[in-house]
């Protein structure tokens, strides 16, 4: 894989949505920027009494529609460029769900392996005191990321109460909190749910009944998990093949999604789960399924294999599965992207409800959740989706547009830009 500097990236593709719109230079030169960066240092006092000092970050893109919003991610690769990258899709996301955030974004370059519970709990505590002054439940609102979970939110929460004295809302300082001290109840399968939305719009938009079709899941975490035991269950589709880092497994007459997670459990890996057959993540992308669900790592369809896909939908659970020469490619092929930052939204979604319930203190049970995110879902598919059949650009180009234009649109409406 050619290496290209994550903010680079992200750069290049607003100036490729910039082609196909009616948008200034000088707000185009603006989104090309975070409005704030923020490096820290964050000490951190070891089980041992020795004292560390890692660097943190908290870049916020464009704050025009609201307040920021984005995870933390604990990363030891962590750099700057993608913290950037990041907090710029996650403008792009926000904005094409229709939520009155901007995006930002924030990390620690650190191993959270090599660390005990008690050094995790104080490195969260220390990083809020280092970015305390750029956060707020109206200004700048973290989650969950890469290595963070609930655990490290409500730690976070805590710390921002001890030192703001305040209780509610500030429990609306951080979202994916654990349920009890404000997180709401339907967060950990929101992500998968809100792209199996997306993949039951797209299926009515192809005039596909996706009872009995058949699915591949690439990547067997929190999101590929739950769209394996949301499509079989509830949607009565085939989860044919699935598969994680180690490799994939098949079977034309469906897995359980249930048994596989037990089965990973215990071994590791999906592989060798009894009754299927063993294949490799390329193998899994060129099944003959109707949809395909990349939900691990960017850049895996290629200009190398797009070619080959055979699936009618990809639903890009993942970052960035997708190359752009793969898009075109796919895009001829006729096949159906959900881009990533439409696909994947409904983590966030659901975190914004989390953030309403707190601010508001008004708290809502599972059905009104799944109800009010299925709503945000299906909106901002068929605005991407009639954005792409109105302007014949591709799904990926079509979610650039909306976001962008809805970006613009607060700019101008605020005086910043022209
Ligand atoms: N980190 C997740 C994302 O990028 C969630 C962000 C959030 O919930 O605010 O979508």
């Amino acid at each position: 894989m050619v290496e290209i500097d994550p903010f680079e990236m992200a750069v290049q593709q607003l100036e490729r949505a910039a082609q196909f719109m009616d948008i200034s230079e000088e707000a185009l030169e603006w989104l090309k920027k975070p409005m704030r960066i923020v490096e820290v240092s964050v000490p951190l006092e070891m089980d041992d009494g020795s004292v560390k000092v890692f660097t943190g970050f908290r870049v916020q893109h464009n704050w025009a529609r609201g307040p920021t919003k984005g995870g933390i991610r604990w990363h030891p690769a962590e750099t700057l460029s993608t913290v950037k990258a990041l907090a710029t899709w996650m403008t792009w996301k926000v904005a094409v769900v229709d939520l009155p955030y901007g995006g930002g974004k924030g990390g620690i370059i650190v191993n959270p392996k090599e660390l005990s519970e008690r050094e995790k709990e104080r490195l969260a505590r220390n990083y809020i005191r280092a970015i305390y002054d750029v956060i707020s439940p109206y200004t700048d609102i973290p989650a969950p990321d890469v290595y963070t979970n609930p655990q490290i939110m409500a730690w976070m929460m805590d710390e921002y109460e001890v030192i703001s004295r305040r209780k509610v809302p500030s429990f609306g300082i951080i979202t994916g909190k654990p349920p009890g001290v404000g997180g709401i109840v339907a967060r950990m399968d929101a992500t998968a749910r809100g792209a199996a939305f997306t993949v039951r719009e797209a299926a009515k938009a192809l005039g596909m009944d996706l009872k009995d079709k058949t699915i591949a899941i690439q990547g067997y975490g929190n999101a590929g998990y739950y769209m394996a035991k949301i499509m079989s269950e509830e949607y009565g589709m085939k989860v044919v093949a699935v598969s994680d880092s180690k490799g994939g497994i098949y079977n034309p007459d469906g897995l359980n999604a249930d048994e596989i997670l037990e089965w990973k459990k215990k071994n590791g890996s999906v592989k060798d789960f009894p009754g299927a057959t063993n294949i490799t993540n390329e193998e899994l992308l060129e099944l003959e399924v109707d949809v395909l669900a990349p939900s691990a790592i960017e850049g895996v369809i290629t200009k190398d294999n797009a070619d080959k896909i055979k699936a009618k939908i990809v639903a890009e659970l993942a970052n960035g599965p997708t190359t752009p020469e793969a898009d075109e490619i796919l895009h001829e092929k006729g096949v159906l992207i959900i881009p990533d930052f439409l696909c994947n939204a409904g983590g966030v979604t659901v975190s914004y409800f989390e953030w309403v319930q707190n601010i508001t203190g008004d708290y809502w049970d599972t059905e009104t959740t799944r109800a009010k995110l299925d709503k945000k879902m299906t909106k901002a598919f068929w605005d991407v989706y009639n954005t792409h059949k109105d302007k014949n650009i591709n799904m990926r180009d079509a979610a650039y547009v909306v976001a962008v234009q809805r970006v613009y649109d607060a700019m101008k409406w605020r005086g910043w830009v022209k």
